[in-house]
């Protein structure tokens, strides 16, 4: 037999070995195999009986199940959609060697293949009545010696004495602390008949027992949660190996869900994310593709795990600009999950306050069911809006709280109520300047500001993590004491605060403040106990969080998306007003977001005001329908980066020259985009708009193939880019 195997490697295509006689190989068995000197990790694409001369052998198979087609064909899908040799979508699977590593294990017991014909014990041994029950019961498969001598109502010294002819043989078998299985039958909350009926749509999909893709749309707090728990419910009662998915965009978010799921089932989910440790991921993976772990929940990454049975998958705040990853491979988690739903004939939820426009259109065009939730659930309402127009009520100088807000602050706190305040920015200012010359502390290495962080006494280039302390001179002019920070950010709306209510408990919540999801738990929790007034805080507070006793929200800038080359920027700024505004008022009492900007009119403010996202989206969707931009068209990037610039400018041209001409594509580029250096790379970039009815993935991979640049030079492929900076 020969086995064609992938490897985790960047490679075009499997490779073949010979089968060793006697060792069990199928299409999805991990092996191991020898690549040049080395032994390597890889997968059995496919198995033929075809005779190879001179194939090497496999060296060896581990002992998991074999990776299902359902993932193969989708890893095989994925990378030809994304552009990317196989291997490397394989290195997603496999990323947690500690998978594949010994772990805990226990001996098991089993009926030889054949009588050893060396053991002249065998032959000539003597079958006692003890010795024929226990080689019927290890027929019926392996066991434990204790458990084969019990069920036979033999002595495990009789057990003994067959394995030493020859006739049984020991097996190892992992075994990792199964996860308690998940009870669907617990009672769950009563649904209202709005939840009910969106429940039933999802269960309907699910028996349908095809792939079905629903959009589950309604406001923060119309209780989507409560209805995809119920979702859960219904695929595991309806089929005993059913596993279910949830996808969460942020690791910080994972703890709520988690805590629901653990009590609507009375079992804790299994985890998956970057904070999962090594030999807790083990256990995961294992139980995954032993289908046993029922219920996983995860960041992006889980997506790639080796289920056994999947039967649902949840994509929650689907519209999440971090379901796409911009380093390493570039993917958005939420479309190849809507791919692997397909492969696996499974369901998939995406739910969403503010639907991305790419799924809204689904939806709309039909490809997609709708499952609408209207209202808030309960007698909680959605919060009222107010913009303040920050050119008629300005902040003394420095300050970047407008009075209407502080004014709003200091009545929640007065009646014991919470305030949120919201700034999508890092640090204490994003732009340290010299009062004297006018220098600006800049990266040395790429085209980005240093932002200054007054917790560390450190100023930081938010790209690439580069810090150096603050200096107390200007580097230009040699000015003391002259630097001074521009511009807010949330460190320093905290200080603010403060100041303005120093009887008040104030409190910070960024990625730089809570670096563990424990330290996020932390603050959330204490949010929730009434145990902080205030809480400041970067996009991190904005999704998913459940505060009751919140009612005022105060956006302190809500400029900050509005600018910037990105087809999305106004969409994403919608989505993230709409849905830290959603945080006030959850339980009743009635919320408030106040939202601070020098663009009142803007369109995006103007239907948050309104509440008509309809309009808004509407309108967003006819700009973008003019533009032939996504979703009524396809975008992809090619990237081209080297540390010498006329190298880069040089491959760019090969590329260039290479262009393929085809109807329905627009080529713009190369141009250098706004970021032009990171660390030290020189960048080129090309944009590429398709008609949808163009195979864009045919055409980049066409294109890639046609010309060659010097090894210094990186190229890569971004379908769908999301990031254009
Ligand atoms: P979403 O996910 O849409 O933001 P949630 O599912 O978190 O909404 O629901 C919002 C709040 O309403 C939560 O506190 C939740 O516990 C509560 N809730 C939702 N549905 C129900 C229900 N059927 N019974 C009781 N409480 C509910």
């Amino acid at each position: 037999m020969r086995a064609a195997v992938l490897f985790t490697l960047p490679l075009p295509e499997p490779f073949d070995y010979a089968v060793p006689d006697g060792m069990a190989v199928a299409p999805g068995s991990i092996v191991m195999a020898p690549l040049g000197p080395q032994q390597r990790v890889g997968v059995v694409w496919s198995v033929s009986d075809a005779e190879g001369s001179n194939l090497k052998p496999l060296t060896s198979v581990f002992d998991t199940p074999p990776l299902p087609q359902a993932l193969r064909d989708f890893l095989d899908w994925a990378a030809r959609y994304l552009v990317q040799p196989p291997g490397q979508l394989l290195a997603m699977v496999l990323r947690s060697r500690e998978a594949l590593e010994d772990g805990p294990y226990e001996t098991l017991v089993t009926l030889a293949p054949a009588p050893s014909e060396a053991g002249t014990e065998a032959a000539s041994l003597r079958i006692t009545p003890a010795r024929e029950r226990v080689l019927a019961r290890a027929a019926a498969g392996p066991a434990t010696r204790t458990d084969l001598a019990a069920a036979a109502e033999a002595s495990t010294a009789v057990v003994a004495g067959l394995i030493k002819a020859g006739r049984l043989t020991e097996i190892r078998r992992a075994v990792d602390t199964p996860f308690e299985a998940p009870d669907p039958t617990l009672p769950g909350r009563p649904l209202s008949a709005d939840q009910a009926a969106a429940r039933d749509r999802i269960a309907q999909a699910l028996a349908s027992g095809t792939f079905a893709p629903l959009l589950l749309d309604g406001v923060t707090g119309s209780g989507k949660t409560e209805v995809y728990l119920e979702a859960i419910a219904a695929a595991l009662a309806a089929d005993p190996a059913a596993q279910v998915l949830v996808l969460l965009p942020e690791i910080a978010l994972t703890q709520s869900v988690f805590a629901r799921i653990e009590q609507r089932f009375g079992a804790p989910p299994a985890q998956w994310h970057s904070d999962v440790q090594p030999a807790a991921r083990r256990r995961v993976w294992r139980e995954v593709a032993a289908g046993r772990a029922r219920i996983v929940v995860g960041a992006r990454s889980a997506l790639f795990l080796p289920f056994a049975r999947l039967r649902l998958i949840v994509i929650d705040e689907e519209h999440d600009g971090s379901y796409k990853q911009d380093e390493g491979l570039r993917y958005h988690a939420r479309d190849l999950a809507v791919a692997r739903a397909k492969q696996e004939a499974a369901t998939i939820v995406l739910a969403s306050a503010t639907p991305s426009l790419e799924t809204r259109a689904n939806a709309l065009a039909g490809r997609y069911g709708h499952v609408l939730l209207p209202g808030r659930f309960g007698t909680a309402t959605l919060p009222a809006i107010e913009l303040v127009d920050m050119k008629a009520e300005r902040p003394a100088p420095d300050h970047w709280l407008s009075p209407p807000l502080v004014a709003a602050m200091r009545d929640r706190l007065e009646r014991g109520e919470q305030s949120l305040l919201f700034l999508n920015r890092r640090g204490f200012a994003p732009v340290v300047l010299c009062r004297a010359c006018g220098h600006r502390m800049k990266a040395p290495d790429t085209d980005s500001w240093l932002v200054e962080h007054r917790y560390s006494g450190r100023l930081v280039c938010h790209l690439t993590g580069y810090s150096i302390p603050k200096p107390d001179r200007c580097p230009a002019c040699g000015d003391i004491d002259g630097l001074v920070p521009v511009g807010p950010g949330v460190e320093r709306v905290l200080a603010e605060a403060r100041s303005l209510f120093p009887q008040a408990r104030v409190e910070i919540l960024s990625s730089d403040t809570a670096t563990s999801p424990a330290a996020v738990r932390d603050v959330v929790a204490r949010m929730e106990a009434r145990e902080i007034d205030i809480l400041v805080g970067t996009q991190i507070v904005a999704k998913g969080h459940n505060f009751p006793h919140l009612t005022l929200v105060g956006v302190v800038d809500a400029d900050l998306g509005l600018k910037g080359g990105d087809p999305r920027a106004g969409e994403r700024t919608y989505q993230l007003l709409s849905q830290v505004a959603g945080r006030a008022g959850r339980a009743g009492l009635p919320g408030v977001a106040m939202i601070q900007t020098h663009y009142p009119d803007s369109e995006a403010l103007q239907a948050l005001l309104a509440g008509d996202s309809e309009g808004f989206l509407a309108a967003e969707t006819m700009a973008r329908e003019g533009l032939g931009l996504p979703p009524y068209g396809r975008l992809a990037a090619l990237h081209l980066m080297a540390p010498d610039p006329a190298q880069v400018d040089a491959a760019a041209r090969a590329a260039s020259e290479a262009l393929i001409a085809a109807e329905g594509v627009d080529v713009w580029g190369p141009a250098p985009p706004p970021l032009t250096v990171i660390r030290g790379w020189h960048r080129r970039r090309f944009l590429v708009r398709a008609d949808r009815s163009v195979d864009l993935s045919a055409y980049m991979a066409a294109w890639r193939g046609a010309f060659k640049v010097p090894g210094a030079v990186r190229v890569s492929v971004d379908i769908e880019p999301y990031s254009f900076l």
